[in-house]
């Protein structure tokens, strides 16, 4: 129901918990969270309110890092619990993926993986989406970037995604069909999100995305392509009430 994604120099951590909390008023069963941290994912969900999560990394606390992705869930495809929380991370720990919406063509998607030897490790929808780009990456895709894009043209239903990968430290990327999707631009940092009042406490600059683009987030840049690789047009704002 909410996401947020970060990269830049601080606290990743705090600043999606941060955004997460911003975007409780829309309603959640479940949150999570995942950090690059050292050449892998590190994550910590939690069925329930964000307390529950920060309960959660008190005893369990995540290394420190400055790329994260995080969640506010409302179940569509699986009751709500802790394994169906997202994000949801690949066997390989390399992938990490938060999505709103719905894949409509799921159930072709994970019986196509599971027929190649995936296993799931939840009831959802989104599952499938983890374990489509970690194939991807396996494969011949040269980045995240690209892997995300291939992927996409094989979804059909409304999506944002969300997904980090633990060989990339400096680079998120987030992609949308008929589902919301912002971006906010910093000094050495940026920010994804369902809702711009998750990052507005640290930049007014946002970049509002079309339908069916791919966007790349690093310290450095925002950088927009469409599901055919070419690169697309984005309406810059400024937003100037307070949230
Ligand atoms: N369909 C996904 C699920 O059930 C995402 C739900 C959402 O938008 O939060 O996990």
């Amino acid at each position: 129901c909410g996401i947020v994604g970060y990269v830049g120099e601080r606290s990743a951590l705090d600043v999606v918990l941060g955004g997460l909390r911003r975007l409780e008023y829309r309603g959640y069963d479940s949150t999570g969270v995942a950090l690059v941290v050292d050449g892998s994912i590190a994550s910590a969900k939690k069925v329930g309110k964000l307390a529950n999560l920060d309960k959660e990394l008190a005893e369990h606390p995540l290394p420190a890092s400055t790329t994260g992705i995080g969640h506010t869930r409302w179940a569509t495809h699986g009751p709500p619990s802790d394994r169906n929380a997202h994000p949801h991370v690949s066997a390989d720990r390399r992938v990490a993926v938060v999505h709103n919406g719905i894949i409509e063509n799921f159930a072709d998607l994970r019986a196509e993986l599971e027929a190649e030897g995936f296993e799931f490790s939840s009831d959802t929808d989104t599952e499938t989406v983890t374990h489509l780009v970690d194939r991807e990456l396996r494969g011949d895709a040269p980045d995240l970037t690209e892997a995300v894009r291939r992927v996409c043209r094989r979804l059909k239903g409304a999506f944002t995604l969300v997904v980090a990968d633990g060989e990339d430290p400096g680079r998120v990327v987030g992609a949308r069909r008929n589902s919301p999707l912002v971006a906010g631009r910093g000094e050495g940092e940026n920010f994804l999100a369902s809702d711009v009042s998750a990052f507005i406490q640290y930049t007014r600059s946002a970049v509002e995305l079309g339908q069916d683009q791919v966007i790349t987030i690093t310290r450095d840049g925002i950088d927009v392509i469409d599901f055919d690789g070419q690169p697309s047009a984005v309406t810059e704002y400024h937003v100037d009430w307070d949230a």
